[in-house]
């Protein structure tokens, strides 16, 4: 009837004014939360209050913070809310691994992948909705750019799983024994940004959220257990580099010369291989960490023998071990998967001369879960959603 109608409008519009009005209190973190706080007239230890309750103890609402007092909570409220990612779907692989769709605010969609193992839980996230890179043998490449994640969102996706296995029953997946601080994220053991966007294009936001996910009253994660993986952006490796952000480096190399690296990867042709190593060389490594490279391996493409001991050669010097992921394919890619002899004797060359080499079966295949296939999804869900939920 027309009164539903009128009342559901009202409704409507009050829930946009909420929203208009009040800024999401995420957005400050981790670097301006404190002059805003200040500057409403607080105590400035509140804003690292507020900051632990939420990246320390999942609060969603003001009213949570029972150290704070009852006028500075609502005057809190009355500025701020306290966004969440929303979990859209999430999805089970046959061999464990568990893969969310969040909704971000705009309503663009992005994907985080939990790979639990014996002894320890990887959660692979996105640095970007989509990604610009365009390499051919992946799905997220293919799908084009939307835009860069915003810290706040990189690091969310840590806290939104980290919640759900909190709520889980003991035992579902491996915890860690006690590295990262907080009891509540001990599910996951390992961050790696592996999951959609090419996290050193959009270095800044990335380098916020680090800080945020190893901050001592947040997620507490070391950075030993972070890796960042890129697909060779030289001067943001330099960056990462003179950053002081000690988390573990990952490179996509993927092809042992100019032309068939140009061939596979764009970004080859702004910084060829010389270049990219030259880079690696010069990357700050500390006594225990090497640095990572992974090497899809595409039929025909780059798995012959001239390119493992092109690979040896290239690597010489460079204190690192190889990761060869065999190709997952996706609908209408051009690529296949070496058979896994050939992935066997690429693998011997390497050990042959002294890398460690390991090849990387790819997990949550079926659920489209594995390196190279995720993409945003617009869902019936998301589709449909008529109105943007108010946190
Ligand atoms: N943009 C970053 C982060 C993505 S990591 C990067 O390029 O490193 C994703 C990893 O999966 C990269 O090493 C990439 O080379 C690899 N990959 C992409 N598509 C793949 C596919 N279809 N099969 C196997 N590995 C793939």
């Amino acid at each position: 009837s027309l009164k539903v109608i009128m009342l559901h409008t009202a409704l409507r519009a009050g829930f946009f004014l909420m929203n208009s009005t009040r800024q999401n209190i995420k957005t400050l973190i981790p670097d301006k939360l404190e002059e805003r706080i200040v500057g409403m007239g607080l105590k400035k230890y509140r804003a690292a209050q507020v900051f632990e309750w939420i990246y320390g103890h999942h609060a969603a609402s003001f009213d949570d913070m029972t150290n704070i007092a009852n006028a500075e909570r609502s005057l809190l409220a009355k500025r701020f809310y306290i966004s969440a990612l929303r979990v859209l779907r999430t999805e089970y692989s046959a061999d464990g691994t568990r893969k969310f769709l969040f909704e971000l605010e705009d309503r663009h969609t992005i994907e985080s992948v939990l790979i639990p193992d014996e002894n320890r839980s990887t959660l692979c996230i996105s640095s970007q909705v989509g990604c610009a890179q365009a390499c051919r043998f992946c799905l997220t490449g293919r799908g084009g750019f939307r835009r860069n994640l915003e810290a706040f969102e990189i690091a969310d996706q840590v806290v939104a799983v980290g919640k759900v296995l909190a709520a889980e029953p003991e035992g579902t997946v491996a915890a860690s024994g006690g590295e990262s601080s907080r009891e509540r994220f001990r599910h996951i053991t390992n961050i790696v940004l592996m999951g959609m966007g090419e996290p050193l294009a959009n270095l800044d936001n990335v380098l916020k959220a680090l800080k945020i996910i190893t901050a001592d009253k947040g997620p507490g994660f070391s950075p030993r257990r972070v890796t960042l993986s890129t697909d060779g952006l030289v001067p943001e490796i330099e960056k990462l580099g003179r950053s002081g952000m000690k988390v573990n480096l990952a490179v996509s190399l993927n092809a042992t010369t100019d032309e068939v690296r140009n061939r596979i990867m764009p970004v080859n042709k702004r910084y060829p291989i010389k270049e990219l190593l030259a880079a690696c060389r010069r990357f700050p490594l500390d006594d225990r960490r090497r640095i990572t490279f992974e090497y899809v391996m595409l039929r025909d493409v780059n798995d012959s023998e001239a390119d493992a001991l092109r690979l040896a050669k290239l690597l010489r010097g460079i204190k690192c071990k190889v990761n060869l992921i065999p190709f997952n394919p996706f609908p209408g890619s051009e690529f296949k998967r070496p058979d896994d002899a050939m992935v066997q004797r690429f693998k011997k060359i390497l050990a042959g001369h002294h890398y460690t080499a390991l090849v990387r079966e790819s997990r949550g295949g079926d659920i489209s879960a594995a390196c190279g296939q995720l993409r945003e999804r617009l869902t019936a869900d998301a589709a449909s959603a008529s109105d943007r939920l108010v946190p």
